[in-house]
């Protein structure tokens, strides 16, 4: 099947500084793909050779098949929100909408039958005479997906479109976008430095560091099984744990990560002290002293929890060990 995007060993350097370092990446059409990763990993200069806005230093792009390759981004089928919406604030909601199609010479009418379908899409009909500050945030948020979306593109590029919004309305748009994206089924690739977020979301996530991606699998792979510590530590609340204390608790001298929910209390099980306690509502999370390393235990919530600074016993499964590549 040919992908929504291909990259092959594709490099972005500026200077001394290789923003994207030989990545090759595949993306299958209607994908949602997340790319997660800490701020400077070249998340965003991965989106922006995609879009056209930067020309790989080495190596070639293709989408649905074709090589973008000097292919300027309005000849790409591919449209961005960005996470500052961008939107013109002298134009009113419908004009800031259409304004794709205004560029593109398609007619008056079509146009504003168009970008009324679009605003109807994020369900905002009715905004179409606003102006752009007489919005809220999450309404302007939508305003940037209707004006990329009325162009249809097959590939929808989001970088950080959430960034600016509080949890709540977060958490909201997460899955009216999931949801959006199914109905539509465009290729939609999302920029996000939070693994929450990408998790939730995506139906595959790359992991980036120092320019490259680390790992690449469902949200569920790399949760269970981050292939290194970077992973590990930058996706979820893994207890990472060293070689040594991994040994001494009868496991291999290897690097290991275990997620703080598949700890459990046991009478025979390792002894540890409970250090600090949080009430999260749905859990409540322990962080506890076992030989020496901090570790964190998520306790179900109705769990009885034991006080601070009391001796606890731990266990888990040994299935839940899980061995990491290298300590990188
Ligand atoms: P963030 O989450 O902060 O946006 P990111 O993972 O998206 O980070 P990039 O924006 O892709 O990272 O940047 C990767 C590296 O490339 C950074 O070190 C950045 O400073 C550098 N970089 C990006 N664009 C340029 C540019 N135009 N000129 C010089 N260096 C750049």
């Amino acid at each position: 099947m040919t992908s929504a995007v291909r990259f092959q060993q594709v490099s972005r350097h500026f200077g001394q500084v290789r923003a994207v370092d030989g990545v090759d990446l595949e993306i299958a059409p209607g994908e949602f793909f997340a790319m997660l990763g800490p701020s400077g990993s070249g998340k965003t200069t991965c989106l922006r050779l995609i879009a056209g806005f930067e020309q790989p230093s080495a190596g070639h792009i293709q989408i649905f098949g074709e090589t973008a390759d000097g292919v300027p981004p309005y000849r790409r089928n591919v449209n961005t929100v960005f996470q500052d919406y961008a939107l013109f604030p002298h134009l009113n909601i419908l004009d800031n909408v259409a304004y794709g199609l205004m560029v593109k010479g398609i007619g008056n009418a079509e146009r504003m039958k168009a970008a009324g379908d679009a605003l109807e899409l994020v369900k905002l009909p009715g905004y179409g005479a606003r102006r752009p500050g007489q919005l809220s945030g999450g309404q302007r948020q939508r305003v940037a997906l209707a004006r990329a979306l009325v162009n249809k593109p097959k590939v929808l590029l989001l970088d950080e479109p959430l960034g600016a919004l509080d949890l709540k309305l977060r958490e909201q748009m997460q899955e009216e976008l999931k949801s959006l994206q199914r109905a539509l089924g465009i290729t939609f690739v999302f920029v996000t430095h939070d693994q929450g977020e990408a998790l939730s979301m995506a139906d595959r996530v790359a992991v980036f560091n120092n320019g490259n991606i680390v790992q690449e699998g469902t949200p569920q792979d790399i949760y269970r099984r981050p292939k290194t510590r970077f992973v590990a530590d930058f996706v979820g609340s893994s207890n990472v744990i060293a070689p040594d204390l991994m040994a001494s608790l009868g496991g291999e001298k290897r690097w290991a990560s275990l997620r703080p929910e598949a700890i459990h209390l046991a009478n025979d099980g390792v002894e540890a002290t409970i250090e600090n306690a949080s009430f999260l509502g749905a859990a409540t999370r322990l962080g506890v002293d076992l030989r020496g390393s901090r570790l964190h235990v998520m306790l179900p919530a109705g769990a009885p929890v034991p006080d601070v600074g009391a001796g606890i016993r731990l266990a888990w499964q040994p299935a839940d060990i899980h061995y990491m590549d290298d300590a990188a």
